[in-house]
């Protein structure tokens, strides 16, 4: 356990808005190093429709190189050392495996994963490229053996790891809570000033303050957007998987993400749209017959949840850390908060100290 550091002179004290993931790491991170840390959030602590409990929270920093770029990618790789050593700091365990990820397509789809593959070539630093590895038939089979027959190869990205989002919000909140952390649930922040958040009529002075609010930063940062996700989670006692499988397809990618217990995170759609309706039946023939077509076994998986929410992304679908008006804003994780949010949030840890 990381000893807590209490500054000698007056302890800082830093408000932030908005508890989900970048919120709640860095308040927790802040909290750790000695810092006094008041977090504000319009919803509950067990909310589940924010982006962060939609997520299916996947380390792809390959697989995602292929619509992002090597910021990204850097940050995704130094998260990815970070994640083991922030988890091992939770008091309570949290579901990580770093079994690498399989992309694999139906013949009629080979053009989609040739072009995947292509582009990953491309996009990588030499010295990754050795973590893209093709599967035969027969090396497929060895990886992830209930796939055996059903494809004639695959790509195999070695490195590449998963969480289980839902444990991390929650062993995040014990933290929180452990640390003295002041958490104004069912708050919602309608201003925020370099040295105040305000909630309704209400100034909360702080030394410092984060906007950490997703897509609920909109009037701070114009070029913010929500783009709309939609997962299924299901039970499925009958198929076993190792690591995360992505099937390429030309219309839509679906990713099945292995969870503990026999459940699996089914995504994503990814609609230019910040409608934050309920999953829609479209939706979930996509999913489902996708799901369906990777293991005919999927056929009789149990649906335990259909959620949608609004991934925050700017206009280069980069995350950004910047001071506006004496603010600070994490945001624009769009769909990479997990991959990056380590590395983004010990790098915001570090400007704040800087700034004391
Ligand atoms: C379907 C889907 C799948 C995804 N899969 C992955 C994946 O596999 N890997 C990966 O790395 N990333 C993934 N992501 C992306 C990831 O979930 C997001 O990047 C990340 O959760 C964003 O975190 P955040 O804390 O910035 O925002 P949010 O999770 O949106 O949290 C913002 C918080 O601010 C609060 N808030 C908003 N407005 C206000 C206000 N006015 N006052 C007070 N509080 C407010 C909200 O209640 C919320 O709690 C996925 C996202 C979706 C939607």
């Amino acid at each position: 356990m990381e000893a807590r550091f209490i500054p000698d002179m007056k302890q800082l004290h830093i408000g932030i808005a908005g508890a989900g993931l970048a919120g709640r790491l860095l308040a927790w991170r802040l909290a750790l190093a000695g810092w006094r840390v008041s977090l504000f959030d319009a919803k509950r602590r067990d909310a589940l429709d924010t982006a962060s409990q939609t997520a299916a929270a996947m380390l792809s920093p390959l697989a995602e190189l292929a619509v992002s770029d090597d910021a990204v990618f850097e940050l995704g790789q130094r998260s990815l050392a970070l994640w083991p050593q922030y988890l091992a700091q939770l008091a309570s365990p949290v579901y990580f495996r770093q079994d690498g990820t399989l992309v694999v397509a139906h013949a009629q789809d080979g053009a989609s994963l040739e072009h995947f593959s292509r582009l990953l070539h491309h996009k990588l630093p030499e010295s990754s490229k050795a973590q893209v590895q093709k599967l035969d038939a027969a090396a497929l089979a060895q990886v992830e053996p209930i796939l055996a027959g059903r494809f004639h190869g695959g790509l195999y990205l070695a490195g590449e790891g998963q969480l289980a989002n839902d444990q991390l919000m929650d062993a995040l909140a014990l933290e929180l809570d452990r640390l003295g952390v002041a958490w104004h649930e069912g708050q919602m922040v309608t201003h925020i000033e370099a040295q105040s958040i305000v909630c309704a009529d209400q100034a909360h002075a702080a030394d410092g303050t984060v906007d950490a609010r997703g897509t609920g930063s909109k009037t701070a940062l114009p070029h913010l957007r929500g783009v709309r996700g939609e997962v299924l989670r299901v039970e499925c006692k009958s198929v076993t998987l190792q690591r995360p499988v992505r099937l390429m397809h030309p219309r839509y990618q679906l990713y099945v993400a292995p969870r503990p217990n026999g459940e699996f995170v089914v995504g994503a759609t990814e609609l230019e749209s910040e409608d934050t309706g309920p999953v829609t039946v479209r939706s979930v023939l996509e999913l489902a017959s996708a799901l369906h077509s990777l293991h005919p076994a999927f056929g009789e998986a149990r649906i335990l949840r259909l959620s949608a929410a609004l991934r925050p992304a700017l206009d280069d679908h980069r995350p950004s850390i910047e001071r506006r008006d004496g603010v600070w804003h994490i945001n624009g994780l769009y769909r990479h908060g997990y991959l990056c949010a380590p590395a983004l949030v010990d790098d915001l840890v570090g400007k704040l100290r800087h700034d004391d």
